[in-house]
């Protein structure tokens, strides 16, 4: 899979490509519009996403992501910008970016979004034509005693009951699975999952988990997959050995 990252700021820029590159993909950069045009025609084989900065020197990056969509229809285009106004939004799309996340954003997010992005593009271009109904679903993660949750619909569905879970409660639990078995703090946790941290204090993260323990825990007062690391955070376990209760014998390594 191969992503082509058009943004002027260079240190991001240099981050992106080092955090995509550790998750496997080919990156190229380009700092503006006609540079970014310039290696999308010259791609071989093409680039399956573009990260779209919008604020550009030159052509902007609406302008910049027309001239691709117009090239190509099934690129996926993904617009990373700092600009928030509900009209910036509508522009973008309009110009044929498939999704919007808005700087300051978390990087598991973003990796998450891209990595859904590719999957399905992987799905669509190597499905056989009469399974197309049914498509792949990356965005799914089964765990424990029959739970799926679904990052697409943020469905959970426990033992065939289907919650609706909210922006934070997802965002929450998909980044506890990304993590799995590792113990995070609450730091790190408010750091990773949210990407306005101004409204959120450590203990939100409390009152979450709680929430999360209530709809996946058989017994929430005993949790088998968010468990409880005294002094630190919290370590998610996707599916723990029956009987074996290890959340007293943690030995937090990594604590901040
Ligand atoms: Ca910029």
């Amino acid at each position: 899979m191969k992503i082509l990252i058009v943004e002027d700021e260079e240190a991001l820029a240099k981050g992106l490509k080092f955090n995509f590159e550790q998750e496997g993909y080919e990156v190229e950069t380009a700092g503006d519009g006609h540079r970014a045009l310039d290696l999308f025609d010259a791609a071989e084989p093409p680039f399956d996403l573009i990260l779209m900065d919008l604020m550009l020197p030159g052509m902007s990056g609406y302008e910049t992501t027309r001239e691709i969509r117009d090239r190509d229809e099934q690129v996926s285009i993904l617009v990373l910008s700092a600009r928030t106004l509900s009209e910036d939004r509508a522009m973008a799309f309009d110009a044929g970016t498939d999704q919007y996340l808005s700087k300051p954003f978390a990087l598991p997010e973003l990796l998450s979004r891209v990595r859904n992005l590719t999957n399905r593009r992987q799905a669509r271009a190597t499905s056989p034509v009469e399974t197309q109904a049914s498509p792949a679903l990356p965005a799914r993660f089964e765990f424990g005693d029959e739970i799926v949750a679904d990052f697409d619909q943020f469905e959970l569905t426990v033992s065939g009951t289907t919650h609706t879970l909210t922006t934070m409660e997802m965002q929450l639990l998909r980044y506890f699975i990304e993590q799995e078995s590792r113990v995070l703090s609450r730091d790190q946790i408010m750091e990773n999952v949210w990407e306005d941290t101004s409204a959120f204090s450590t203990r939100s993260i409390d009152n979450f988990v709680m929430r999360l323990r209530r709809l996946i825990e058989p017994e929430p007062g005993t949790p088998r997959h968010i468990l409880s690391v005294r002094g630190t955070g919290y370590r998610f376990v996707a599916n723990p050995e029956p009987g074996v209760d290890d959340s007293e014998s943690e030995n937090p390594e990594h604590q901040d």
